[in-house]
């Protein structure tokens, strides 16, 4: 049977400015807000992108610069997702909501797997946040293991039926 985990590491060197992804559900969006305004001066050192009501939230309380996707039940999540995949992704912040189910349950547990899948650090609290941020490495270049995608591709053409 094909095993179906990528055949071979690669590696990838995240750069000291890291790309940060934002996103709270609605009953988690005023603890964002508040670890966010902790990490003010942190935050505005690297690139930041976030879904469309976090992003506006953080722009409005904090005049912090967050690149706006989608809202996440119109696709912001797969938005944030597919950067991710694609290594245009580095960190993510997602303060997801434990007591309320969301019509894009699919879509978070998608990215949720996609950042296990491509080693992307993932806080989804505040504490795990404070972890994260007060990393050295937050500030540091940092060299990583990612799934080989090109050994995947061949190793799937040369093996699938
Ligand atoms: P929002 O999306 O920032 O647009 O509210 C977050 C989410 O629910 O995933």
């Amino acid at each position: 049977m094909l095993d179906a985990r990528p055949p071979r590491q690669a590696s990838r060197r995240l750069a000291a400015r890291k790309r940060i992804a934002l996103i709270a559900h609605d009953g988690k969006k005023s603890e964002l807000l508040e670890w966010a305004t902790r990490w003010q001066q942190t935050l505005c050192e690297h690139t930041l992108m976030g879904t469309g009501t976090t992003a506006g939230r953080l722009k409005k309380a904090l005049g912090l610069e967050v690149e706006p996707l989608m809202s996440g039940p119109l696709g912001g999540d797969q938005q944030i997702g597919a950067r991710l995949a694609e290594q245009r992704l580095d960190v993510l912040i997602f303060f997801w909501d434990p007591f309320a189910p969301q019509p894009h349950d699919p879509d978070v547990k998608a990215l949720l797997r996609l950042a296990a899948l491509w080693n992307v650090p993932v806080a989804c609290n505040a504490a795990s946040a404070d972890f994260m941020l007060s990393s050295r490495y937050i500030n540091e270049e940092y060299a990583m293991m990612i799934p080989d995608a090109e050994a995947w591709a061949q190793g799937r053409t040369t093996n699938t039926p």
